[in-house]
């Protein structure tokens, strides 16, 4: 019967463990299942770029262990073990290559995104990491060690790109950072803003190639040469890869599941599929895909009271985004997409103060950098809600 059916939720990052605690608070006695196809440590993802300014080891960053969290959570913990599908119509998910199946009265994709890996060519793709998780950041930190690294090619210049190129500098590494747009953070920042960043981080030593493409990372006699498509090359000793992130959808798409730009919900964090239900990274949220932290922590307070019997809308409030640069620390509002009105800048070496306002004078967005993020409080409390 469906009262005693378990809540299962796919996935322990900050969303699936997140939410745990949440529904916790408010039930605790419904059986709660938790899979994932990692190890289960509970981390602090955002932490993951700051390895080197903190001088963190992969179990310094690990916090608790996935029979740690079980207990605390009153829960079942399994690890190492992928969801390859789900029947909506029978409430069963296939667990592992086996024919196990487990019943669910409720489940949660808490999938979280996957990083977008760019079309490169050649014969050093070995050297080439992405660090999208603990187990990522363990692989990464001991390629490191293992090839006396000491200098470091960056693929992308966005959030990732230059959180991990200043914590690069901050250990002492050389630094080459590629992107094809033209300045530091090119999604997320005007363009001043993000001149203001790229400026301060080459004061540090960092080095920057706005407008070409990575196109080959082939070995050499030491390390790896990494070729552009304006005929540059940049010889390093390992390649990071930061090209940005993808919400996982395939296990919702290939279980009828809709999905878009992520899997789509409501409010509610419903998916299409009855008693199934969506969010962190790997969800759209009544249109909106927000790969932060704050959003998802939103989500999880709501859904923890709808699991528990109460159905409770997810509402966003104004959410600014911190970038973990220290060479020179940014404070981001974006408008939302399509809004209407212009930028004004207040520009003082690197601290810049970029207000985003539409005809009337309604603050819509803001980009805060160096001292200029003193401002963030004064302006966060003008914006209006992402989701109201
Ligand atoms: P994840 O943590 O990715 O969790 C996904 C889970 O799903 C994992 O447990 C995985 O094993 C599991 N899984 C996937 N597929 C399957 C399957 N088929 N079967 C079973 N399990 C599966 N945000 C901020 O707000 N501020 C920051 O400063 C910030 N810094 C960041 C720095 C870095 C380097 C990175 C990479 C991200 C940063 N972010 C930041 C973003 C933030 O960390 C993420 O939004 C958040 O951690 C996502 O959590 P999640 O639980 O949705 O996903």
């Amino acid at each position: 019967d469906t009262v005693h059916a378990p809540v299962v939720i796919l996935g322990t990052g900050l969303a699936g463990y997140g939410l745990a605690r949440e529904f916790r608070k408010h039930d605790q006695d419904t059986p709660l299942i938790l899979i994932t196809s990692d190890d289960g440590r509970s981390y602090s993802k955002p932490m993951l770029s700051t390895g080197f300014t903190k001088d963190m080891s992969t179990d310094d960053l690990a916090q608790m262990d996935a029979g740690s969290m079980g207990r605390m959570l009153k829960a079942s913990v399994w690890t190492m073990t992928k969801v390859g599908a789900i029947d909506t119509e029978h409430q069963l998910i296939k667990v592992g290559d086996t024919d196990t199946a487990v019943h669910y009265g409720k489940l949660v994709l808490a999938l979280g995104a996957d990083v977008i890996r760019p079309p490169i060519a050649g014969d050093g793709l070995d050297r080439v990491y992405s660090i999208n998780d603990l187990l990522d950041y363990d692989d990464f930190r001991t390629a490191m060690k293992k090839n006396d690294v000491k200098k470091v090619c960056l693929i992308g210049g966005g959030l990732i790109g230059c959180e991990y190129t200043n914590d690069l500098i901050n250990g002492g590494f050389q630094t080459e950072t590629v992107d094809p747009l033209g300045y530091c953070l090119p999604t997320l920042l005007p363009e001043p803003a993000g001149k203001a960043v790229q400026a301060a981080l080459e004061e540090k030593g960092a080095r920057f190639h706005f407008g070409p493409l990575v196109t080959e990372v082939n070995k050499a006699a030491v390390g790896v040469e990494v070729s552009l498509n304006n005929g540059e090359t940049i010889v390093a000793d390992l390649v990071v890869s930061a090209v940005g992130v993808r919400p996982r959808v395939d296990l919702a798409q290939a279980s009828g599941i809709k999905t878009n730009r992520g899997v789509v919900t409501n409010r509610l964090l419903e998916t299409s599929a009855p008693n199934v239900y969506a969010m962190g990274d790997c969800a759209e949220v009544d249109g909106h895909v927000l790969v932060y932290v704050a959003p998802l922590m939103a989500q999880a307070r709501a859904l923890g009271k709808t699991l528990a019997g109460e159905p409770t809308e997810v509402s966003y409030p104004a959410m600014p985004v911190t970038i973990k640069v220290p060479a020179c620390p940014v404070t981001v509002a974006p408008p939302a997409e399509g809004a209407q009105g212009e930028w004004s800048f207040e520009i003082d070496g690197h601290n810049v103060k970029a207000e985003f306002r539409d005809s009337g004078g309604a603050l819509l967005g803001f980009a805060l950098t160096g001292e200029a993020t003193r401002h963030k409080m004064t302006l966060q409390k003008e914006l209006p809600a992402i989701m109201a």
